[in-house]
């Protein structure tokens, strides 16, 4: 069994000393891609220098949610810049409408540009909504169906709303929200959604999983995404070995132009 994590964040400062050892991890987990999404233009330097040093890390460049009262006044400049420069998604970006986050109009405006470059440039994108269902259900009926297949990570979604967003052109992406035994609406919606239209992530170095076994530390890495597929898989009744085949097939799928890239520079 192979994996793709589709969305981390390597370049966070808990872990940037430690990632030749992450890499290692993973490869040996069998974690062969892991999506790296960089959050504001402060890390897309180090994002893109990641994905050069290493070819299992596939770099998406973007203003996260929380971050977009901090943009410069170059900001679309220096994103074009660095998506422009290689193979790569955007992403970070999207919506999030819990209370410790900016300006909600401002939110609205970076990530329809997002949008927008994701159309015009045809590149996967990686989503993050909180909280923010109906106004997104909103913007995609204006933006239309997406050219490039791009994620929602981690989703938090009722499973009603699943459908509408495969019908879009967005694949679901599942974290170790899923492990939570607590977890129910998580574990309806990855019932719900079709075998084509899921993946899986671990968002490093947050959202820690629910593992067995008891954790040596705080932060979560690529290397726990098998221990994920475990657990998600026997929590919908699937064989792990089908349901892994079927996250790495449709992970390859949607960041298809990011490894094509790679493999011809
Ligand atoms: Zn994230």
């Amino acid at each position: 069994m192979l994996f793709i994590d589709s969305h981390c964040h390597l370049h966070d400062s808990r872990i940037i000393s430690d990632i030749p050892g992450i890499e290692d991890r993973a490869k040996i987990a069998n974690v062969q891609y892991m999506v790296s999404c960089a959050t504001m233009e402060e890390n897309f330097e180090l994002t893109a220098q990641l994905s050069n040093k290493f070819d299992s890390i596939l770099p998406c460049f973007g203003i996260h949610p929380w971050f977009a009262d901090r943009i410069s006044g170059q900001w679309k400049e220096k994103l074009e810049h660095y998506l422009l420069a290689g193979p790569s998604g955007i992403g970070e970006t999207g919506l999030d409408f819990t209370n410790k986050t900016c300006d909600r109009d401002m939110q609205i405006k970076v990530f329809e540009h997002h949008l927008m470059l994701a159309r015009q440039l045809e590149r996967p994108i990686n989503i993050h909504i909180r909280n923010a269902w109906d106004t997104f259900i909103h913007i995609l009926k204006k933006t239309g169906k997406l050219k490039v297949p791009g994620l929602i990570h981690s989703y938090s979604g009722s499973a009603d709303m699943v459908p509408i967003f495969e019908n879009n052109g967005l694949y679901i992406s599942f974290s170790g929200s899923v492990t939570n035994p607590k977890a129910k609406k998580v574990v309806n919606a990855l019932k719900r959604v079709s075998k084509e239209k899921f993946v899986l992530e671990t968002d490093t170095p947050d959202i820690y999983p629910y593992l067995p076994e008891p954790r040596d530390t705080r932060l979560n890495e690529p290397k726990n995404l098998p221990a994920i597929a475990q657990i998600a898989s026997t929590r919908i009744g699937m064989d792990v070995e089908e349901f892994s085949r079927h996250a790495y097939d449709n992970s390859l799928t949607v960041f298809d132009s990011i490894l094509q890239g790679k493999k011809d520079r």
